[in-house]
């Protein structure tokens, strides 16, 4: 028991010796990684409840490190967040998923609607409407097409400069949502003096919202009270036919989730999910 336990305690101090290691190599790396275009984006789709077509998507970066293979946003955004490169990142994302759409409607593609996270970090910098403008008229991308993701700490900070800043991307014709909705503090009340358009509903309440009935009853509040606050809601993490019978059954309006697809490369997307106007 007593060599068990060294063992046990070897491997602990093993895993966090390379755990760290781990995240002093991306900490580093990821300071050359725009620069040696090592970031791609990925896109998943959102299904409209009534038409089952694909209205939106979702941009999510995925970094393909040189050693490391493809290393996923939970494992470099938070290092991201802290050294501040979450700025230069996120703009290049926003730009990239721009381009991307503005190529596909330019290829004829049905025109769909991108949207894209916004870091606490982004949405706090003074110039982030400037920002954001000036990468659509880069893009030639016309406004309505884009949606901005934002988490409820954003919200939940400095609301003046917050609804502000809302208004003046909702100016633009920028479409603002909520995302992670249920996971934060805010309240839907407190949302009624935010110009925003939808919310999305947490993965941890769809994944079980078929065998907990309080998490069902959370999802199916969340979307009376969101529609009678006129916002749109999209539903995340929708795996199983179960759950979105649930879903469609309590009027979610978009669903996005692996029963549709995972996040997929670009080429990949355009294959299975785009189609020539008619
Ligand atoms: P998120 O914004 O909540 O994005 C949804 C995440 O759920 C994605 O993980 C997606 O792959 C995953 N997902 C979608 N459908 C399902 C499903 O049916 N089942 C399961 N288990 N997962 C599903 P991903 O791509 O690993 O991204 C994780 C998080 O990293 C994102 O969560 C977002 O907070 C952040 N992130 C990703 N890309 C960006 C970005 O460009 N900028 C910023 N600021 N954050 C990003
Ligand atoms: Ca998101
Ligand atoms: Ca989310
Ligand atoms: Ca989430």
């Amino acid at each position: 028991a007593k060599d068990k336990g060294r063992n046990t305690y070897q491997k602990y101090r093993y895993e966090m010796n390379s755990k760290h290691a781990k995240r002093i190599k991306i900490e580093c790396d990821l300071r050359k990684a725009i620069e040696f275009q090592e970031f791609e984006v990925y896109y998943q789709p959102q299904t409209d409840a009534d038409t089952g077509k694909v209205v939106c998507m979702e941009a999510l970066v995925r970094w393909n490190h040189p050693e490391l293979g493809v290393v996923l946003p939970s494992e470099f955004i938070p290092v991201a967040e802290e050294t501040g490169l979450i700025i230069n990142i996120g703009e290049w994302v926003l730009r990239e998923a721009c381009r991307q759409t503005k190529e596909w409607q330019e290829a004829g593609y049905n025109h769909i609607k991108i949207s894209v996270n916004l870091s606490a970090r982004q949405f706090q910098q003074e110039n982030l409407v400037e920002t954001v403008s000036s990468i659509l008229r880069e893009c030639g991308l016309d406004a309505n097409y884009l949606v901005l993701e934002i988490t409820e700490t954003v919200s939940m900070q400095n609301i003046d400069f917050v609804v502000r800043t809302l208004k003046e991307l909702n100016e633009l014709g920028i479409q603002v949502s909520i995302d992670d909705f249920g996971t934060g503090y805010s309240s839907l009340l407190y949302l009624k003096s935010f110009p925003i358009q939808s919310l999305k509903i947490d993965r941890s309440f769809i994944r079980d919202i078929i065998d907990d009935t309080d998490d069902a009853a959370i999802a199916s509040a969340i979307i009376a009270m969101a529609h009678n606050l006129k916002l749109k809601v999209v539903a995340e993490g929708v795996e199983t036919e179960e759950q979105l019978k649930y879903l469609k059954e309590n009027h979610c309006d978009n669903f996005q989730g692996y029963l549709f697809s995972k996040p997929v490369p670009a080429e990949e997307f355009e294959k299975k999910f785009m189609s020539k106007r008619s």
